[in-house]
């Protein structure tokens, strides 16, 4: 029977504990046999118990759960060679030679550069006489399918990856609490959300809530840009709006790559403007809590792909992924949608934020 793996690597997203579910449940479905590793490429690396087989009642309730219950880490002896030789030998020794790794773009480029290194490191394991030459045969090649969890939404090539739209709603939802005390006492409220390089859920939150202004880092404001926000703001203030919202992105910042800080935003609403100004930083509740019906939808549709691809690779076919594009689950070049998504953090490093927009997509070009 063969053996499938599955791990979260990277920051956790809502929704990584529905495509756990999915892989397993759909792998013992296609008669093999499922695993999963336990705290991220940690688990692979130290091995023992933290690669465990997985029944279907195990991941029985997961789909709605938050987080990952799987756990996730950073592991940095992974990105070395002798961790991954670690790693590989750990595999073999409980059989497995498929995994399926949902994460973000540098969990995935490691899966794709372990994937081209198995061979050698099989080698290097049958010299040390870890490894029989007969295991060498039997695992031969290392079959790798990511699946994109994180609540950024900075992937290229994918529409959304898992966790974003639960995290987006999630942040609505705390707009819109702060929302009824701004309007009681006419405040201003300036209110940072995550994404790091991405200003996705900044931009999305703006649209959805309503906000007065946003700053995402793919397109930071004018030179003037102080002059313009006051200006839209008074105007809006004049038109009776009793509530002000800004919303910042994590990774936003001006044209000079100053970070845009809530601080400095605050200052200059209540010294210009002299509006009652506070900041809130929604921080980590962003992450938790329940994922949404899209990305419960999302996680199982993309799990079940990911079995399917992961059991028809061959060796010739470069390592994919699962998106979605315009509704659809397809697979997709793994390394491309990885290096146009590092593209997009060069193209605002080098000011280029045309490109950046760009290879967002439309949503950002609008
Ligand atoms: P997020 O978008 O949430 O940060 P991510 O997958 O990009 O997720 P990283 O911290 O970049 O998060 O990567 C997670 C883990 O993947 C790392 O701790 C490391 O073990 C492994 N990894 C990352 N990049 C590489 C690489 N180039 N080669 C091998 N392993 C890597």
């Amino acid at each position: 029977k063969k053996r499938i793996a599955v791990m979260t690597s990277g920051g956790d997203s809502p929704g990584m504990n529905g495509s756990v579910r999915a892989v397993v449940r759909m792998a013992i479905d296609q008669g093999c046999e499922a695993y999963c590793v336990y705290e991220g490429y940690e688990g692979l690396v130290q091995g023992g118990d933290l690669i465990r087989q997985a029944h279907w009642e195990d991941v029985r309730g997961w789909l709605s759960e938050g987080g990952t219950l799987i756990g996730t880490a950073r592991c940095k002896a992974f990105t070395e060679r002798p961790g991954r030789l670690k790693a590989a030998k750990n595999m073999i020794d409980k059989g497995i030679n498929a995994l399926v790794i949902c994460g973000g773009d540098g969990s995935l480029t490691g899966a794709d550069t372990f994937r081209g290194e198995w061979p050698s490191l099989l080698e290097e394991l049958v010299k040390n006489g870890d490894i029989s030459t007969e295991q060498q045969k039997t695992f031969q090649y290392l079959n790798i399918v990511g699946l994109v969890g994180s609540i950024d939404n900075d992937f290229a090539d994918t529409d959304a990856t898992i966790g974003c739209y639960s995290s987006l709603g999630r942040i609505c939802e705390a707009v819109d609490y702060i929302d009824a005390t701004a309007f009681s006492h006419q405040r201003a409220f300036v209110i940072e959300v995550m994404g790091r390089h991405c200003g996705w859920l900044a931009l999305m939150a703006g649209v959805s809530t309503g906000a007065d202004f946003i700053f995402i880092p793919e397109s930071p404001p004018d030179r003037d840009w102080e002059d313009q926000m006051c200006d839209i703001i008074s105007k809006h203030r004049k038109l009776g709006k009793r509530k002000t919202i800004v919303i910042v992105a994590e990774g936003a910042h001006d044209l000079d790559l100053t970070r845009i800080s809530p601080n400095k935003v605050k200052d200059l609403l209540s010294t210009r403007l002299k509006l009652d100004t506070r900041i809130t930083t929604l921080g980590h509740v962003q992450r938790g809590g329940n994922a949404c019906a899209y990305d419960r939808q999302l996680s199982t549709l993309q799990g079940v792909e990911a079995v399917n691809a992961v059991l028809e690779a061959t060796p010739e076919t470069p390592s994919k992924f699962i998106a979605i594009i315009e509704n659809k689950i397809v697979r997709n070049p793994l390394i491309e949608a990885v290096k146009s998504t590092q593209e997009v953090a060069e193209a605002i490093k080098a000011k280029d934020f045309k490109r950046a927009l760009d290879l967002r997509g439309p949503e950002f070009a609008e």
